[in-house]
């Protein structure tokens, strides 16, 4: 895989001071804002050509898939529902199209976005939904179009994560929804070190940042995004076993917590779902 430097996505201002390793990755913090981010990280090409085989192709992996996601879908799907009962979806980053079908069955309008050639397959011919081979650029919505846009699992996998943010922040409807799901690492990276535990719990080279709540919620605002709401929103089923208990033990714990501190607790080291909203103009 042919690696490059990069300045922090975020600030640009520094290449960050290592942080963690995983074999012969580096994850770094930038000194000047506080943002983890893999550094050196694999080049735009080796990107591409490395999420051509990245979704597994046979059936039974497919299920597997389906399995560990759907719980986290069927949450968001409800979660949504609070805010919109239907109107048009944008999923980013959409994998298999598990979640598009979800809300198609639920009355939305659904379009998505893949660039791995086995999800865009199987959502165009065995799902039947309407998929852009991407990335989210290339794809050239229209301003203020979607009522909600969704990317589970998707910022820390991107390069650019503030141009993606500004893309959906454009193709969104004045009042329109993004919903973004996503891991935060780093806590439990800590910890495991402190403890002399190693693991490659980054999942390098794929994952290219590592954000904090805080720091996606900041990077949300800055782009325009408001009343910005977090959420445990459920958590994945792993068929490995091991990994599937330690999901529903911690991801059930962090819901408790949530939940008991009234909505101010985020147990750090859990994926997340945050809401943003594209504010209408004055
Ligand atoms: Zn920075």
């Amino acid at each position: 895989m042919e690696m490059e430097e990069v300045d922090c996505p975020l600030c640009e201002g520094s290449k960050g001071k290592p942080l963690h390793r995983e074999g012969s990755f580096q994850m770094v913090r930038c000194p000047l804002c506080q943002f983890v981010f893999l550094n050196p990280r694999p080049t735009r090409d080796s990107l591409f050509h490395f999420y051509q085989t990245y979704l597994p192709e046979e059936e039974s992996s497919i299920e597997s898939w389906e399995k560990m996601i759907k719980s986290v879908f069927h949450r968001a799907a409800n979660l949504l529902k609070q805010y919109r009962r239907n109107g048009r979806l944008l999923d980013v980053g959409t994998g298999f199209g598990f979640f598009l079908a979800e809300m198609k069955k639920r009355g939305w309008e659904v379009m998505g976005v893949e660039i791995s050639p086995k999800g865009i397959d199987y959502g165009r011919n065995v799902l039947e939904l309407a998929i852009h081979p991407g990335p989210l650029e290339k794809a050239a919505f229209p301003d203020d179009y979607f009522d909600a846009v969704t990317g589970f699992y998707v910022i820390e996998h991107l390069p650019h994560p503030i141009a993606f943010l500004k893309e959906c922040y454009r193709v969104l409807k004045p009042g329109g929804l993004l919903l973004l799901r996503y891991p935060h690492t780093t806590p439990i990276k800590n910890l495991l070190k402190l403890l002399g535990i190693k693991n490659c719990l980054y999942d390098l080279p794929a994952h290219l940042s590592d954000f904090s709540p805080k720091m996606i919620q900041g990077c949300l605002e800055k782009v325009g995004f408001g009343k910005c709401q977090h959420l445990i929103g459920g958590y994945t089923l792993p068929y490995d076993l091991g990994k599937r208990t330690a999901s529903i033990f911690f991801g059930s714990l962090s819901e408790v917590l949530f939940y008991l501190s009234l909505r101010k607790i985020l147990l750090p080291g859990v994926s997340k779902t945050i809401f943003a909203f594209k504010m209408e103009k004055a």
